[in-house]
């Protein structure tokens, strides 16, 4: 029996992997789980995994997480705090970590998790995005395992599974990207908040959503796959394919591909991680070739997704520019949310931000989130200049 602490549990990929532990009782248990805000929500959950503990990250909200673990009968501990999400990330209770957290919010317990040496499944990119190497050299360290919940570097990890002794050999890392809602729309200055927070294809939080319709998604992706592969990102390739049932592919010097099919359900990634190496059943649909009418594929439009192009950048850069463009860029889409700013001016925030960044590599966690807390601080004050406020 795994016992399992699920942070972000309230969330997208929270739910999907409460429903693919809930198929297999016998091998997986929920020790803790944890929300930012949503103290109802969070208690309902802790009542139906029955898991001893709870934690919500808003501080000010211990009594209405007691009250509300009461009133649904869970027996839970309360705890508040990040403090609390890094202890339930390292807890000798737990086997593995489920990394579900949205944004920068999720560093510090996906740190956490790698220096207690867990098997972690991430699904919170912008913790590799901004941990880079110092998180692979965390996780290496303490002898944690690392899986990636994000479906195109789960693909990507399939894929390589059968190359374990061939990395020498490997070219390229081919990521897919959907397109996003505004693939074939020119004029992006109109953009409604309502509009940028549908996905044609995935069923996500909202952030990510925004991300995908900006590309940023597979910008921060394409920074993930340079850390967890070790592959410089000149070797790695964005290609649109609208279908997103090729999840990602890997191509070798021999010039031969292998690809990750399969339907656009998060549950499938997640089943794969928990049960790794052995495959369970995520309880999606299998694909259906007869279904299917085609897959194509088309270069991405840097003009009108340009944050896409700012994470090559990035990388390019090294230092701090990752995290400098991921705190713009959550800010940013923070305040497009709030109506506050045009979907246009979330690029424009990122482009001023990793223009105002200073070089410097930071060398701890303390650096990386001072660094991420500094670069927020600039975007919000930018921010408001750009909305008068
Ligand atoms: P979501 O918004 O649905 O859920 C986010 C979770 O994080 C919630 O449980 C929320 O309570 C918690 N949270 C928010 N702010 C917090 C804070 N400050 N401190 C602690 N907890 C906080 O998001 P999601 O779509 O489930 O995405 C979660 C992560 O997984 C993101 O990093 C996203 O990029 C990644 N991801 C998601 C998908 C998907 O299909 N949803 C796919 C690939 C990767
Ligand atoms: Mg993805």
């Amino acid at each position: 029996m795994q016992k399992i602490s699920l942070l972000g549990a309230t969330g997208s990929i929270g739910k999907s992997t409460l429903d693919v532990v809930a198929r297999y009782p016998e091998k997986f248990s929920i020790y803790a789980v944890s929300a930012g805000n949503d103290v109802e929500k969070l208690a309902k959950i802790a009542a139906e995994t029955q898991a001893k503990v709870a934690v919500i990250a808003n501080e000010n909200k211990y009594e209405e997480l007691k009250q509300a673990l009461k009133r649904n009968n869970s027996n839970a501990i309360a705890l508040v705090g990040k403090d609390s999400l890094d202890e339930i990330a390292s807890t000798p209770e737990v086997d593995v970590v489920v990394g579900a957290i949205v944004g920068a919010a999720g560093i510090s317990s996906t740190f956490s998790a790698a220096r207690a040496g867990k098997k972690l499944l991430l699904a919170n990119k912008e913790s590799v995005v901004c941990g880079g190497q110092l998180l692979m050299t965390t996780v290496a360290e303490n002898g944690a395992q690392l899986l990636p919940v994000d479906s195109e570097h789960n693909a990507l990890f399939q894929c390589l599974q059968s190359a374990s002794n061939q990395s020498r050999q490997l070219l390229r890392l081919v990521l897919t990207a959907s397109g996003g809602p505004f693939r074939l729309r020119q004029d992006l200055s109109t953009v409604t908040v309502e509009e940028a927070t549908h996905h044609p294809n995935w069923s996500m939080g909202k952030k990510i959503t925004v991300d995908s319709a900006t590309l940023m998604n597979k910008g921060l992706e394409v920074i993930e796959a340079r850390w967890l592969f070790g592959v410089s990102q000149d070797r790695i390739d964005v290609v649109v394919h609208p279908q997103s049932v090729i999840h990602s592919m890997v191509q070798f010097e021999d010039g031969v591909v292998l690809a990750q099919l399969g339907a656009p359900d998060m549950r499938n990634t997640i089943a794969y991680s928990l049960g790794y190496p052995e495959r369970l059943d995520a309880g999606v649909q299998p694909l259906d070739f007869s279904q299917l009418s085609a897959l194509t594929f088309e270069k991405p439009d840097l003009n009108r997704f340009p944050q896409l192009g700012y994470a090559y950048e990035a990388l390019r850069m090294g230092g701090s520019a990752s995290i400098v463009l991921n705190a713009a860029n959550e800010k940013a889409v923070e305040a497009f949310l709030a109506g506050r700013i045009r979907f246009v001016d979330i690029a424009s925030v990122c482009r001023t931000m990793m223009n105002a960044y200073q070089q410097h590599a930071p060398t701890s966690l303390a650096e990386i989130l001072a660094v991420d807390q500094e670069a927020r601080i600039l975007a919000s004050e930018y921010i408001d200049g750009l909305t008068g406020a």
